[in-house]
């Protein structure tokens, strides 16, 4: 059997590679699961013309005059929470609630809230079952595959690991799991942790999670250890992770830094604050991922850079969710012109949010306006950030990221040929302005179309979303105890 060939001949190609190239009438030739050529039409027609004449007679041909390419968007750090699509600001509200309260992450962040409420994920998880995970798994992921996302960054899901493994796979998207780990919570009053779980079956279930992912043959599912926050988590744990990273090679992701009293509260529950913390612990590294990262001191910043640890930033939830993770410190935008990779990523939450397109957008507009300048994040830096450096952060990047001969054909088509883009030459900017996840058009992973036109291919979009409503129901009666008829009322609501 012959490799499948696409040619996506004549689109505006934003290869997102180290020199930030933009080909404005380009091609790029897919063959098999990898990009066999990328450059000017002209460059890829004679690459065409180099093929063995059998999968030359079988090339497909893209006309991609009125689009713009972009390599598959990665988002390093997110979480599925859309089994919580009742109770965390979802579907239980009425369309004219306006009673919302600063708290949990709002106002500086409530650790302690935090804390609680992430040790009680471990019990809804356990109380799932397989069929609900894989539902809500397979709708959550897909949300984001729509918005052009090829490759998913788990930093802990309120969702079984395994079932969640098998929805990517079945979906086709790139997937990076994890488990909810968490050993301890800081409880309110108190001056010391309490441990809520046993650390070596925690370790356990993530080295079992690990050895699955390792014999993966499709290429497309990794894993890495990682902790729901620095709050919830021993030093034996931490130890633990150091451990589990080093013997299979991984890099371990956390958030830090993220609301206002995490370094008091660490001091007083631990002894130390999360930066320090992780550097004690051996967790701090060039294979760190670090969420957030806006709440950290001079030497914190100092062991940050030290280390090459790569920061992963959401700036397109900040503002709903109230987190001044951006300007209340700046340490993020320092650290990126000081040398840190910084990547973007959406986070997560309850419900479709700003995916990686709108973070594009709030990392260009909120980098810039806080800089007084209009060149600290040009949309094609944005890009970079949603694209190659977030594989880097991934560990990734030496088959993901950009449009690159060799490279995994990860890539996404938006159309840019309505009054939108009439008159500005770079469509990336008209894009970041005034489009969304929603324009995307065209997704491809590993050569394989599995979004055209907007719509999935091979799978229907009714399916996905039936099989995510019933499984939602039935968690949140059984598991969340949200009364039978109210769900019912409620899902009936929905038009199908
Ligand atoms: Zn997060």
């Amino acid at each position: 059997m012959t490799e499948r060939a696409v040619l996506i001949e004549g689109g505006c190609v934003y290869p997102a590679d180290r020199s930030d190239s933009v080909i404005s009438r380009g091609s790029v030739l897919v063959v098999g699961e990898h990009i066999s050529a990328v450059g000017s039409v002209e460059e890829v027609r004679s690459a065409v013309a180099g093929l063995d004449v059998a999968v030359r007679d079988d090339l497909e041909v893209v006309d991609a005059r009125a689009m713009m390419v972009l390599p598959g968007l990665v988002n390093g750090h997110w979480h599925d929470m859309f089994a919580m699509g009742f109770p965390l600001r979802g579907a239980l509200r009425p369309a004219a609630d306006r009673a919302d309260e600063i708290g949990f992450f709002g106002g500086g962040g409530d650790m302690h809230t935090i804390s609680r409420t992430f040790d009680s994920f471990g019990g809804l998880i356990e109380a799932m079952t397989p069929d609900e995970a894989y539902a809500i798994a397979q709708y959550s992921m897909w949300t984001q595959l729509r918005g052009g996302v090829t490759t998913i960054g788990d930093v802990g899901s309120l969702n079984r690991p395994h079932e969640m493994v098998r929805a990517a796979l079945d979906l086709g998207i790139r997937y990076s799991t994890t488990t909810w780990a968490g050993d301890a919570v800081c409880p309110l009053g108190g001056d010391r942790y309490e441990r809520t779980r046993d650390t070596d079956s925690v370790l356990s279930e993530v080295e079992d999670l690990l050895r699955q992912c390792d014999s993966d043959t499709t290429g497309r599912i990794r894993c890495r250890p990682s902790i729901a926050y620095v709050t919830n988590m021993t030093d034996e744990l931490g130890l633990g992770f150091a451990d589990l990273a080093r013997r299979h090679n991984v890099g371990f992701a956390t958030h830090v830094g993220a609301v206002r009293n995490e370094p008091e509260l660490l001091r007083t529950y631990y002894g130390t604050t999360g930066v320090r913390r992780l550097h004690d612990l051996g967790l701090l590294n060039d294979k760190l991922m670090a969420a957030h990262c806006a709440f950290v001191d001079d030497e914190e910043r100092r062991l940050l850079l030290e280390a090459g640890v790569h920061i992963s930033h959401s700036p397109g939830k900040y503002g709903p969710a109230g987190e001044s993770a951006i300007t209340e410190t700046g340490a993020v935008p320092a650290l990126r012109r000081a040398g840190l990779d910084v990547s973007l990523s959406t986070d997560g939450a309850s419900l479709p949010n700003a995916g990686m397109v709108e973070t594009m957008r709030a990392a260009w507009l909120a980098y810039n306006e806080m800089a007084a300048s209009q060149i600290e994040v040009l949309p094609t830096d944005a890009l970079a950030m949603a694209t190659r450096l977030a594989a880097k952060g991934l560990q990734w990047s030496d088959e993901l990221g950009s449009l690159e001969p060799g490279k995994q054909a990860d890539l996404v088509l938006v159309r840019a040929d309505d009054w939108r883009y009439v008159l500005n030459p770079r469509p990336l900017e008209s894009f970041l302005w005034l489009g969304g996840s929603a324009d995307v058009d065209t997704v491809m992973v590993a050569g394989r179309t599995l979004i055209a036109g907007g719509e999935p291919v091979g799978v229907s979009y009714a399916e996905l979303r039936d099989g995510y409503l019933d499984a939602l129901g039935s968690f949140t009666t059984r598991c969340l105890r949200v009364p039978g008829d109210v769900v019912g009322g409620i899902l009936d609501g929905v038009a199908r």
